[in-house]
């Protein structure tokens, strides 16, 4: 059987570390605060702008809650993130993504002080990550690193093989995993005999955003398998990217859905938001 990667116990160890951090931080007189910011009321947003308040009272931190209407226009919005760049009380901007239509999200990162970034989406704190400096890092592939790590799975010398290429996922991911010594396979819908490619990983992080599409077939035996995908399927039911029943039985590690790196997301926020203090002390 597998070593199954237990995310949610990853997390809990995570946040409980920051929680201390916290306490001491406080102790030395420095208190932080998430300011979140979401835009119209996608019920999936506000689950995630709900989870991540709650994450935030754990560990001690104070999170300022805006919910603004659909309807907000795009000045409003970046008025708002300029007064928050401004407060010296506020270590970290999220904005929950998607914003409407009518508002342009590269425009509202952009917008957003690097120094408190804690979502890792500016093109300073990507560029950052590109060059090996200090930086806040994409919430999501800096989850799957500590999932690997404090899994006691090695990465240095590692066939990587990410499938996706998207900004918040694969491409951090390919930086990371590169940072970390792997030799990283970056695949995509335009990717030839992807299969092909995909056998070849020891580690494989499955980004596709297509529910089960990954079956063993895609599969060497033996590999880890990181299964980043959430989708909920016919019955109402949390799935991922993976055939988790057909691949489990052949990987030696491997993530659930759920429970595997959707935990991970807000805990590395968290520890973002932390990292900030010595930022912008
Ligand atoms: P995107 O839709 O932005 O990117 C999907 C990527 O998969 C693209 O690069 C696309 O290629 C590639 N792709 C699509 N079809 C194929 C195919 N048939 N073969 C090979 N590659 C393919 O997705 P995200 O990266 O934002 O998210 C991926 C999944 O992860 C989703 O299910 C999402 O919900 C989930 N997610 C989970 C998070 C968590 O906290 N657990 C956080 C973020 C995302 P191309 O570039 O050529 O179009």
């Amino acid at each position: 059987m597998p070593q199954i990667i237990d995310g949610k116990a990853i997390s809990a160890q995570i946040k409980d570390e920051l929680k201390e951090k916290v306490a001491s931080l406080k102790e030395a007189g420095v208190s932080l605060c998430l300011a979140v910011i979401q835009v119209g009321n996608d019920p999936a947003s506000s689950v995630y702008v709900g989870n991540k308040k709650k994450a935030c009272a754990y560990i001690g931190v104070d999170s300022l809650s805006y919910e603004l209407p659909e309807e907000t226009t795009q000045e409003e919005l970046l008025s708002l993130v300029a007064d928050l760049n401004g407060r010296a009380d506020v270590n970290g901007i999220l904005v929950q993504l998607p914003v409407p239509a009518h508002i342009d999200e590269d425009a509202v990162i952009r917008a957003i002080d690097p120094m408190k970034d804690v979502d890792g989406f500016h093109p300073q704190s990507v560029g950052a990550l590109c060059i090996g400096q200090k930086g806040f890092i994409s919430c999501t592939p800096a989850g799957i690193i500590q999932l690997l790590k404090r899994s006691g799975i090695e990465i240095a010398g590692k066939e990587c093989v990410i499938i996706g290429r998207s900004n918040i996922v694969g491409k951090p991911m390919a930086l990371l995993l590169l940072r970390e010594n792997g030799t990283v396979t970056v695949t995509h819908s335009k990717t030839k005999d992807l299969e092909e490619v995909t056998k070849r990983a020891d580690i494989l992080v499955v980004a596709i955003g297509k529910p089960k599409m990954i079956t063993r077939k895609y599969v060497k035996e033996g590999a880890v398998v990181i299964d980043v995908g959430i989708h909920r399927n016919e019955n109402n039911k949390l799935c991922g990217d993976v055939d988790y029943d057909d691949v489990a039985p052949i990987c030696s590690a491997i993530t659930p859905v759920p429970g595997g790196v959707g935990p991970m997301t807000i805990a590395m926020l968290l520890q973002n938001l932390v990292e900030s203090a010595a930022v912008m002390r």
